[in-house]
C-alpha cells in the first residue's frame, strides 16, 4: 500500500468503461450516429486556423453563446464544462463544505455517488419506487429533516429512462431549501426540459452534455444553465481552460448545425421505438423471462432475474450492453446494430 495515496482514494471504485472491442457496442448511450461528412469538414477547417501556442478561450464565450441561443437563455445563464461529468465533479465538490450532506437516489447516474465520496460528503441515497420514479414527498420531507445541502438526479434518468414531468420538478425545487441540481443530459429526446423557467429558479443548475442526441461524445463538451450568480460561481472555481480550443471549435459548428441533431434525435428514437416492440413481442414466446420498460430516453430497458446471464451471452457474442443488476440497458444503435442485438438476444432468451 502507498503511503502517499489517503485511504480515501483506496475505498472508491472506480467507474470502468468498456473498451471499444465490441462489434456492437450499445453500453454507453452514444449516438450511433458520426457527425457528417460536411461538419467534419467544416471542423477541420476551423480547427486548423487555431493558434496552437495559444491558451483556449478560458469561458468559452462563443460557445455558450450559441448553446444559450439553441435553448433560448441569456449568454451569462451557461458555463461550458469538459464533458458534463466535469461539471458534475466541480459542483459535488466545491459546492459542499466538510461534514455537509447530499440527497442521491438509487438507481441513477453512478458518477454522483462516486463525487460524493471523493468529496466525502456525508450521502443520503433514497430508493426509488416500484415504477423507478422518484418519491418527490419523500425527498422533500428528507431534504427538510436531514438538513440537506445539494440533491442531484437525472431527468430523464439514465438507467431507468423514467421522468418527471416539468410541473413535478418545478413543485419540488419550488418546496425544498437546497441546492437542486437537474441532469438533463437526456432531456432533449423527451422535451419537458425545465431550462425556459431558469430565470424563476434561484436554486437551480441544470447540466446538459454534445455527448448523447449531438452526436459529439469525443469532443468532451456539457454545459450546466442557472441563474448568473451560480454560474459565476462555477467559473470561478473551474480550471482555468478547461475546454481546449479543438473542442471549442468542434462544439461551435456542431451548434450551428443544431438542426442536424435534432433530425438525428428522431431517427434514433424511431428506431428505439422499433427495437422496443420487437423486444416486446419476442417476450411472449421468451423462454427466458424479461420484462420491456417503456423510457423515454435512446435506450432501452429491460428487466430480468437473468439480466446477469444475457449480458454475458451477449458479451460473447460481441455484442456489448450495459449490466446494471437485474436491468440491462441497451443504446438504441443504427439499424444494423439494432439488428444485430435483437439477433444475438433473441437466440439466447428463446
Ligand atoms: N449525466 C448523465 C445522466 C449521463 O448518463 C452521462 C453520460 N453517461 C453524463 C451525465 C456525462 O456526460 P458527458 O459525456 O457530458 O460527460
Amino acid at each position: 500500500m502507498n503511503k502517499y495515496i489517503p485511504e480515501k482514494i483506496n475505498r472508491i471504485e472506480p467507474y470502468t468503461p468498456t473498451e471499444n472491442i465490441y462489434d456492437v457496442k450499445l453500453d454507453a448511450n452514444e449516438s450511433y450516429a458520426n457527425l457528417s461528412w460536411h461538419l467534419q469538414k467544416d471542423i477541420q477547417k476551423s480547427i486548423a486556423s487555431i493558434e496552437f501556442n495559444r491558451y483556449p478561450d478560458p469561458y468559452a464565450q462563443k460557445l455558450c453563446s450559441k448553446y444559450a441561443k439553441c435553448y433560448g437563455v441569456n449568454d451569462y445563464n451557461v458555463v461550458a464544462g469538459n464533458g458534463s461529468d466535469e461539471l458534475i465533479s466541480l459542483i459535488i465538490n466545491s459546492f459542499l463544505n466538510d461534514g455537509d450532506k447530499i440527497l442521491t437516489f438509487t438507481p441513477d447516474f453512478s458518477m454522483y455517488a462516486f463525487y460524493a465520496e471523493e468529496r466525502g460528503a456525508v450521502n443520503i441515497t433514497l430508493k426509488k419506487d416500484e415504477n423507478l420514479q422518484i418519491d418527490l414527498k419523500k425527498a422533500e420531507k428528507t431534504i427538510s429533516k436531514e438538513n440537506i445541502r445539494l440533491v442531484i438526479f437525472s431527468n430523464p434518468c439514465n438507467p431507468t429512462g423514467q421522468g418527471l414531468k416539468r410541473e413535478k420538478v418545478l413543485d419540488f425545487v419550488k418546496n425544498v431549501d437546497c441546492l437542486v441540481v437537474v441532469d438533463e443530459a437526456y432531456m432533449d429526446f423527451w422535451n419537458e426540459s425545465i431550462i425556459p423557467e431558469i430565470e424563476n429558479l434561484p436554486n437551480v443548475i441544470i447540466l446538459k452534455t454534445l455527448s448523447k442526441d449531438f452526436g459529439a461524445a469525443a469532443v468532451r463538451i456539457g454545459f450546466a444553465v442557472a441563474q448568473k450568480d451560480f454560474i459565476d460561481a462555477i467559473k470561478k472555481v473551474k480550471s482555468p481552460f478547461n475546454v481546449n480550443s479543438l473542442s471549442q471549435a468542434a462544439g461551435e459548428i456542431i451548434l450551428d448545425n443544431h438542426e442536424i441533431a435534432a433530425a438525428i434525435r428522431i431517427r434514433i428514437m424511431a428506431g428505439k421505438k422499433r427495437l422496443e416492440q420487437k423486444l416486446s413481442m419476442l417476450s411472449k414466446s421468451s423462454v427466458i423471462l424479461y420484462k420491456v420498460i417503456p423510457t423515454l430516453t435512446n435506450f432501452v430497458l429491460v428487466e430480468s432475474e437473468k439480466a446477469g446471464k444475457i449480458y454475458d451471452a451477449l458479451l460473447n457474442q460481441s455484442v456489448c450492453v450495459r449490466n446494471m443488476g437485474g436491468f440491462l440497458r441497451i443504446t438504441a444503435g443504427s439499424t444494423k446494430e439494432n439488428s444485430a442485438f435483437y439477433k444475438a438476444f433473441s437466440a439466447i432468451v428463446k
